[in-house]
């Protein structure tokens, strides 16, 4: 059993501030869907969880068990059992998915020798064509193609707890259908943890979430059961958005702020 436990997480880009105090609990076998408006700060979320350079986390914390994530550098968190699906998959010019999927067993001291018949298996299984495991990582690859790529290595790498960004963006129907049954086989069967971001409700079709909260503004505004889905679907955010006081201040707000300023 592995939880994820965010608290009170608050975060900054050039200054600005996107993520206003995140509470968030994800464990072993449960899927959790992040839902919210463009610019909610989603991403902001996976990528800060996930260690990208450039955010600067200005309070809270983010564990794995009782590991301290943001004291780790990416690699270190994905060997502690956490990934993460992007919502632009990056191209990687001459590196080939097997060569990556070795590479990673090797860090994480897993034997290589299936690899091979690992991707041929988990390719069948989200019909994700074998002549690219050969080829550049995601390079010349369609939208669907890459999010099934994506996937592909979710499946075959076994994280622990998994943040999908927007799985749905740029996928077809059926590309979607067969990566969300793949993360939801992944749920049931390998007790994976599962953050769900998407503002879509067709993705949690396949992959069921146990709980939904909704993203706005930088922070979680109501936390539900899977009926949340369907009051969104149809009134959409805008309930949301307007109990949530404009702009938080910024970081530069704060350097004029001081005893007596009236704000
Ligand atoms: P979402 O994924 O919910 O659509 P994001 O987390 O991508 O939202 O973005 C949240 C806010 O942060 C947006 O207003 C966006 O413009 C801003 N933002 C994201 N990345 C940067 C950046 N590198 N520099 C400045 N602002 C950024
Ligand atoms: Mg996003």
């Amino acid at each position: 059993m592995t939880t994820l436990t965010i608290t009170d997480l608050h975060a900054s880009i050039g200054g600005k501030k996107i993520l206003n105090g995140i509470n968030l609990t994800v464990s072993s076998g449960e899927v959790h869907a992040v839902m919210g408006p463009n610019g909610a700060g989603k991403s902001t979320l996976s990528a800060v969880v996930m260690g990208k350079p450039g955010y600067k986390v200005t309070a809270g914390s983010v564990f794995l068990d009782d590991i301290d994530l943001l004291a780790l550098p990416t690699w270190q968190r994905a060997q502690a059992g956490l990934h993460l699906v992007m919502q632009y998959p990056t191209e990687v010019p001459g590196v080939a998915v097997v060569d990556v999927m070795t590479e990673a067993f090797k860090a994480r001291g897993r034997t290589t020798d299936d690899v091979a018949q690992m991707l041929r298996t988990e390719s069948a299984r989200i019909d994700f064509d074998e002549a690219f495991l050969e080829r550049s990582l995601n390079v010349d690859l369609s939208g669907g193609e890459k999010k099934r790529n994506e996937t592909l290595q979710l499946a075959m790498l076994r994280p622990r707890i998994a943040i999908l960004d927007e799985l749905d963006s740029g996928l077809d129907i059926d590309a979607l259908r067969d990566c969300a049954r793949r993360v939801e086989d992944a749920t049931n069967q390998d007790g994976l943890g599962a953050l769900v971001i998407t503002h879509y409700s067709r993705l949690l079709e396949e992959l069921k979430p146990d709980v939904v909260h909704i993203l706005v503004k930088g922070r979680i505004v109501e936390s539900g059961g899977p009926e949340l889905v369907d009051v969104l679907e149809r009134d959409g955010y805008a309930a949301f958005e307007s109990a949530v006081p404009d702009d938080e201040p910024s970081a530069l707000d704060d350097l004029f702020a001081g005893p007596g300023t009236l704000r």
